[in-house]
């Protein structure tokens, strides 16, 4: 793929900054030259994603999103990362199967996708296991049809459907309308799941929402959609009840200085089962920072 045209004026997601990104940076931080943070078996995933050795994780640098409340800090906000060429990236896929990955995860990397694609032109052929792709959910549509052929799995977020609350926290009142779009652009792309005889997961998409404190109905909003728009035979849902406050979370936004209650976190996982939603519900006892990945360039 011939990047130079899309990176001199880069709209490849809803911010279309029209950034060139040959001399500069656009919203999501990042130039045209791949950055990431990380690369490494990372057990902590849905047991159909992680269900042997680990998923094999690439932590992108940047993101179009910078919510307020990021666990991943360090690297979407701060731009924490390393350099690396088309061809480093590739070697980096090779050696994560070689040592027993379960799949390439690619983690927040739509700012980056021409140059993930022509990673993957190198060594597709060589690739015997899934490509996930796992996203914050702010997409275009045009964007995840350049991924035809190239992800099997998606693991898109649907963060909020409420406008309000996606411009407080992430800039972006736009945000459902876009993610939803986008999500139902993937379904259709892989279409129905699909398993390997060890559970792993080898098409299909699985939507993640991480549960926020005081918004739960928002949460519930959500569950809602999916039910009325997605087969559970085309997507899992997996909400996330580890939110953690962070030091850094501004003091204008006192509602997320606290954890998930019990009641608030059952109150969406209750909703979604009477909905009749396939997936998983993750523990709130796993809210911890010890969950944030340790950002030091492992396996690049
Ligand atoms: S990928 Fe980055 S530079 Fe491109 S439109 Fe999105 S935020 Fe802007």
């Amino acid at each position: 793929m011939d990047t130079a045209a899309i990176f001199s004026n880069c709209r490849l997601c809803p911010r279309k900054c029209g950034a060139d990104r040959t001399a500069g940076k656009g919203f999501c931080g990042e130039t045209n030259v791949i950055s990431a943070a990380r690369a490494s078996l990372h057990k902590w995933e849905e047991p159909c994603i992680a269900y042997k050795n680990g998923a094999g994780t690439v932590f992108f640098s940047g993101c179009n999103l910078h919510c307020v409340y990021c666990q991943n800090n360090i690297i979407s906000n701060e731009l924490h990362g390393k350099s690396l060429s088309v061809s480093e990236l590739a070697d980096v896929f090779l050696r994560l199967q070689d040592s027993g990955a379960d799949n390439i995860e690619l983690v927040t990397p739509t700012h980056f996708v021409p140059l993930i694609i022509n990673s993957l032109d190198k060594v597709k052929h060589r690739l015997t296991i899934p490509v996930v792709y796992n996203t914050g959910g702010y997409e275009l549509c045009e964007t995840i049809a350049m991924l035809d052929g190239y992800i099997d799995v998606y693991l898109p977020d649907i963060k909020y459907r409420s406008p309000d609350i996606a411009k407080n926290y992430s800039s972006a009142p736009d945000y459902f309308e876009y993610a939803s779009r986008a999500v139902l652009a993937m379904t259709r792309q892989v279409g129905a799941l699909q398993y390997n005889s060890e559970g792993g997961l080898v098409r299909g998409t699985v939507i993640r929402h991480l549960v926020l404190p005081s918004h739960r109905h928002d949460s519930i909003s959500i569950m809602e959609w999916i039910a009325e728009n997605i087969s559970p035979e085309n997507a899992l849902v997996s909400i996330m009840g580890q939110y953690t406050p962070f030091v850094f979370i501004p003091d204008s936004f006192p509602e997320l200085k606290r954890r998930v209650t019990k009641m608030e976190y059952n109150s969406v996982t209750d909703r979604a089962a009477e909905l009749g939603l396939n997936g998983f519900s993750q523990d709130r006892s796993s809210a911890s920072e010890d969950y944030v990945p340790d950002f030091s360039f492992q396996g690049l």
